[in-house]
């Protein structure tokens, strides 16, 4: 918590801090409500949801007027966490008793999938759990060095094709390796070129489909960047079109004032935040946890 309390530092300041230094004004006026919506809007909670909070804490006005410090710290925290989904489901499907899980990792260029896949991977693998990674993104030999550069840090195999190869079928290489390897789980970081919808959506369709020869696919994660902002939900919309996304992990939550996206992401694709990136290093992934991010954002 104190981790992740610090990484979000960007975000706290702007959205738990600034709602506490309003509502802890001896008496709110409409400017003060005007100014906790600004601060909402602000951190890119999106509008259904900023209404819904400032209509939330304005049936407390008598509550808030009493509060003491704690008790207003308490209430925002309470608030906030009952927009960030508390009840949804964020269990992440990495293993199964008898084959490997397969974990499909999409999102458009730069959102931070590769890296995403090396954490995830590591966490595994710190777990005693074995994986093999796929590197479907075979437009780029860049990517593929990527992944496997990320695969000899954890000490994971990766299987990639020549440059210009079909993806789909490195995905079936992947996960073949992996029933014969006997691992737990097969990560596959995919393509997000967003040059033609139809052809991302032929592309991650048809990986899913040739994956599917060999057994279920049990986790599609959409990778969102969220300094990108409300422009991501908008992009991520594209790719729950083209396949039916398991889970979001928003990632450079260090580098943005805009922890409020998580609601809005929630909200709009109806799709759960099931981690989040802190940063760029290995260990810089965690599981989302409404009500412990909720704190972090207050401070
Ligand atoms: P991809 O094109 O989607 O595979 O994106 P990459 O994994 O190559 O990441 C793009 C850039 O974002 C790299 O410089 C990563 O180090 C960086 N990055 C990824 N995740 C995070 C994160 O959670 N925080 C920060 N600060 N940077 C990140």
């Amino acid at each position: 918590l104190v981790r992740l309390r610090s990484r979000l530092a960007r975000s706290q300041s702007s959205l738990g801090r600034g709602l506490l230094t309003v509502l802890s004004r001896e008496k709110l006026t409409e400017d003060d409500w005007e100014e906790v919506e600004e601060t909402l809007l602000a951190a890119d909670v999106g509008l259904a949801a900023t209404t819904q909070i400032v209509q939330r804490l304005r049936t407390q006005t008598l509550v808030l007027a009493t509060a003491s410090g704690t008790q207003l710290r308490d209430l925002v925290v309470r608030e906030l966490t009952a927009v960030l989904g508390p009840d949804l489901d964020r269990t992440l499907a990495t293993e199964q008793p008898d084959r490997p899980a397969v974990v499909l990792v999409v999102g458009v260029n730069g959102a931070g999938k590769t890296t995403t896949v090396g954490k995830i991977a590591r966490a595994l693998v710190g777990d005693g759990r074995s994986v093999v990674l796929g590197a479907a993104d075979t437009f780029r030999a860049a990517a593929a060095d990527q992944l496997e550069t990320w695969g000899e840090r954890v000490g994971v195999l990766t299987v990639r094709g020549r440059e210009g190869g079909d993806p789909a079928s490195v995905a079936f290489e992947a996960v073949r390796t992996g029933i014969d390897a006997g691992v737990d789980t097969v990560l596959i970081d995919t393509a997000g070129r967003l040059h033609t919808k139809s052809g991302l959506m032929d592309e991650l369709g048809k990986v899913k489909r040739v994956v599917e020869k060999l057994g279920p696919v049990d986790e599609v994660l959409l990778v969102l960047d969220a300094t990108t902002g409300q422009n991501g939900v908008v992009q991520a919309r594209v790719f729950t079109e083209a396949v039916t996304v398991t889970g979001v992990v928003l990632t450079k939550l260090d580098g943005t004032a805009k922890g409020g996206i998580v609601v809005a992401v929630q909200r709009e694709l109806g799709i759960p935040v099931k981690l989040v990136g802190l940063g760029e290093g290995p260990d810089d992934l965690a599981p989302f946890e409404p009500e412990a991010f909720a704190e972090a954002l207050v401070g």
